[in-house]
This record gives structure tokens, C-alpha cells and sequence, in this order.
């Protein structure tokens, strides 16, 4: 049942090996984190949250060196995807990022995505994008057809045209 993110770790693991780093136990706690979540984009803290679930004895401090490590051996990229905190996702797949302005939500999509943009942009001003890091805003799903209490938080003020 497991099959998929056990392959993934087992390969994330193997990068790890391949860039000469070695395989911890915090490393492994800390991509397993990443790979349960269910959108594979967290946040320093998460991931904090999410490895002292399982482990307690674990110190903040351990896990906070470990990101900074596996962002060293380019294991994990991490993002700022708005104006919170910068989140983390396991660089193995590539992807690109569907970003909720609303609700915060993080969305992976195709990485060809945006190919057709790239280009565009390329052709007609010379501008190269980079599409990796560029995450495109707006809203998820649930907050398009959800009038929740959220809901108004963005609706621009009503205002007439002078
Ligand atoms: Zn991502
Ligand atoms: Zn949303």
C-alpha cells in the first residue's frame, strides 16, 4: 500500500548517498515528513511538528540543521511561495505550483505547464522566466466555489469610477 512514497524515499535516499551526504536518521524522519504530507509543501515548522509527532526526543533545532542541510545537498528546495513563511518540497519530482491566495493552499501541476508562456515571453521581449520558481496565484478550488468565513477576505472594496 505503501509502495509509491517507499520507491520515493528509497530514491531520495539515494540522491542523498549520491551527493555524498550521509543518510541519518533525522534525514530519513525528515523526508518521510515531507513525503506523507498531503501536499508535500511544508513549512519549516511543519516539518518540525510532523518529525516530533513520531519522535519527541527530537530537538527543533536538529530538524531546523537537517532542512538546511538536505537544501545544501539539493534534496529539498526551499520556496517562498507568498508572504508567509518560505515552504520546503522535495526537489526529486519536478513540478510546478498552483499557489491559493486565500487559503494558502499549494498545488502541484505538470512542470510543462508553463512551457508555453516561457516561451512566448522569450519571443517577444527576450525575457528568459523561470518557471520553477515562479508559482502561479489565484484561487484553489474549494475557495472559488466556498463562501466560507474566509471568503471576503480578498474582494476588493466596491468603488466607484470617478
Ligand atoms: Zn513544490
Ligand atoms: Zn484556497
Amino acid at each position: 500500500m505503501h509502495t509509491e512514497a517507499t520507491g520515493a524515499s528509497d530514491h531520495i535516499l539515494e540522491r542523498i548517498r549520491d551527493e555524498g551526504g550521509r543518510v541519518t536518521v533525522t534525514r530519513r524522519l525528515v523526508v518521510d515528513a515531507m513525503l506523507a504530507s498531503s501536499d508535500h509543501h511544508l513549512t519549516a515548522n511543519d516539518v518540525v511538528d510532523a518529525v516530533r509527532s513520531r519522535h519527541p526526543d527530537f530537538h527543533r533545532s536538529t530538524v531546523y540543521r537537517t532542512l538546511d542541510r538536505l537544501t545544501d545537498l539539493g534534496v529539498v528546495d526551499r520556496m517562498q511561495m507568498g508572504t508567509g513563511p518560505a515552504v520546503y518540497h522535495l526537489s526529486v519530482r519536478p513540478h510546478r505550483h498552483l499557489v491559493c491566495d486565500r487559503c494558502g493552499a499549494v498545488q502541484e501541476v505538470p512542470p510543462d505547464v508553463l512551457d508555453d508562456v516561457v516561451d512566448q515571453v522569450a519571443t517577444a521581449t527576450g525575457f528568459v522566466v523561470d518557471p520553477a520558481s515562479t508559482p502561479l496565484h489565484g484561487l484553489c478550488a474549494a475557495c472559488t466555489t466556498d463562501a466560507g468565513p474566509a471568503s471576503t477576505a480578498l474582494r476588493p472594496p466596491t468603488r466607484a469610477h470617478a
